[in-house]
């Protein structure tokens, strides 16, 4: 049995809320849903808390115009974790929710007109990649085998397993050496392909967890063969049916779930965290604290000022953040066929684009952009004879200068028109209920920090042990399961980020036990 101790009552504030529980986690996006199922599955009492009016952190739900809209992911890999926590309390996904496969994948647009199907079917593939460069066949066919070396060690071996401790690291130094885990994906790529339009292809996958390609860890070329070794797909009824139905989980198995409820202040007595208290003035007691909001933002703004040392091996000074998102929603009065589900439209620069972004922080005339278009399959999104989309622009972060305000509806037109003009003709007139997400609204919905779209990026010098770790150094109750917190972002991360603090608290009960 774990060891768990009475509820306590904190007779000391103003206002004060009897929290019948032992782990209060912070946050309900991916990875504070999961860790609470799986402390919930191991028999503690949880209590999942957000700022928000419903479960899911960036997949939230928008409707306007009888359009319904997923404000954030919707391309699902590694569905297995999704499984998981399902089968902790031995139920059945199945029986709640259909994961359709997807053909092509994702879909590649570049400006001299090219398409490129990225497909299910390796042989597909292979013939996508022909009418580019037939050399390059071969080529793929190498860095898949590249990607799979680097599966086994980085996803296997590193995932999912905590990396609190230095030895750790250490230990998989030789195996990251072994797998030039010091050079970026861009580099990795172009040493296989030749083409200049494929190598923008294989080389986008960073961009899916907020990380320039030209300085990501090439470890991050693993989504290659995750992709390949458990398909793509997408949750009909989206990923708000998906995060509706952790709920429903979440309830049945008897996790207290309070929402619109901001947590200002994570309490600490003795160096342990006690607890937390709300903007409301609403004081929750624990014997543990698992935060999933951004941990940037904890340490600078939710600890006493006593505790905001620095956390991880490098100052947070230095830290640096994903890019910022510009999230564009609108429906059509049009149904447009031709559509793919996911399509990548790539703008005429890459490098010197994602400099501008990375780097330089300036909003360029140019961008790239990602489509989704769920109606491409399921016509639930959009009222008959119409199409949903959002248009995803990578964008400088909170860091740039930018005045979203103005440049808000200015980028949504220039959007429109470049759409008008290549694959969605007529859209300046069929688009409608459009609205649009900026770096802003990630900073003030989502408290991230500087608005990144997906907390600090994954370069090498803040991945794995020099990530935020899953179990603060000092506060040794206080725990992370999130995108900015070990492994990284995106779906697959943030649910094992809440297998790595399962598997944290469990070591500290069997030591607890032992003595
Ligand atoms: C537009 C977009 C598209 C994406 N597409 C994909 C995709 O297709 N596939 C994929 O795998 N990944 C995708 N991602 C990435 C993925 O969505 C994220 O990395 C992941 O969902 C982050 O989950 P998380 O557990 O870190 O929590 P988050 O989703 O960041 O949620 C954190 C929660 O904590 C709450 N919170 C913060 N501070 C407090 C506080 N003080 N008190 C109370 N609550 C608080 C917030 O309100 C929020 O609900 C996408 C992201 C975006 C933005």
């Amino acid at each position: 049995m774990c060891n768990r101790s009475s509820t306590r009552i904190d007779n000391s504030e103003t206002s004060q809320f009897h929290l019948n529980s032992n782990i209060l986690v912070i946050g309900a996006g991916f990875g504070g849903i999961a860790a609470a199922l799986r402390l919930k599955a191991k028999g503690y009492s949880v209590t999942l808390v957000d700022r928000l009016h419903a479960i899911g952190g960036r997949a939230q739900v928008f409707e306007k115009g009888g359009f319904r809209h997923d404000a954030g992911p919707t391309l699902i890999t590694a569905p297995f974790l999704f499984y998981e926590l399902f089968e902790l309390f031995g139920e059945s996904l199945d029986d709640y929710l259909e994961f359709k496969p997807l053909d092509p994948w994702y879909r590649f647009y570049f400006q001299g007109g090219e398409e490129f199907n990225y497909r299910p079917s390796i042989e597909h593939t292979y013939e996508e990649i022909r009418r580019f460069c037939s050399e390059d066949v071969e080529g793929y066919a190498n860095l898949l085998q590249a990607s799979k070396a680097i599966f086994k060690i980085g996803y296997e071996k590193l995932a999912d397993k905590p990396f609190n401790n230095f030895w750790t690291m250490i230990a998989q130094v030789p195996s990251l050496m072994r797998l030039r885990s010091y050079k970026t994906v861009a580099q990795l790529v172009n040493s296989y392909i030749k083409h200049p339009l494929l190598r923008q292809a294989f080389s986008i996958h960073p961009l899916l967890v907020g990380g320039n390609p030209f300085k990501t860890t090439s470890i991050y070329s693993l989504i290659h063969y995750l992709e390949r070794r458990w398909g793509v797909f997408f949750c009909m009824g989206g990923t708000g049916k998906l995060v509706e139905e952790l709920h429903n989980l979440a309830e049945r198995v008897g996790i207290q779930i309070i929402l619109d409820t901001d947590i200002e202040e994570i309490t600490i007595n003795s160096g342990k965290a006690t607890g937390a208290r709300a903007v409301s003035g609403q004081v929750f007691t624990a014997d543990r604290v698992i935060c999933n909001c951004d941990p940037p933002t904890v340490y600078s703004q939710m600890l006493g000022l006593g505790h905001r040392r620095r956390k991880r091996a490098l100052p947070e000074s230095s830290n640096q953040y994903s890019m910022g998102l510009y999230v564009l929603f609108f429906g059509a009065n049009k149904i447009y066929i031709d559509m793919a589900h996911h399509t990548i439209w790539m703008g005429m620069r890459y490098k010197e684009l994602l400099s501008d972004i990375f780097d330089k922080k300036i909003l360029a005339e140019d961008f790239s952009l990602y489509i989704h278009r769920p109606t491409a399959t399921d016509s639930s999104f959009a009222p008959t004879g119409c199409d949903s989309f959002y248009v995803l622009c990578p964008v400088p972060n909170l860091l740039g200068n930018i005045n979203w305000k103005e440049e808000g509806p200015r980028l949504r037109d220039r959007i429109v028109t470049a759409l008008s003009n290549t694959i969605m003709p007529e859209l300046e007139t069929t688009i409608r209920d459009d609205f649009w997400m900026t770096p802003e609204d990630f900073k003030s919905d989502y408290r991230s920090m500087h608005g990144a779209g997906f907390s600090i990026a994954p370069i090498f010098s803040q991945s794995a042990w020099f990530r935020y770790h899953n179990r603060d150094p000092h506060i040794p109750n206080l725990y992370f399961s999130s995108a900015g917190a070990h492994p990284g972002a995106g779906m697959p991360g943030v649910l094992c980020s809440a297998k790595v603090v399962e598997a944290l608290i469990e070591k500290e009960e069997q030591v607890h036990r032992a003595s």
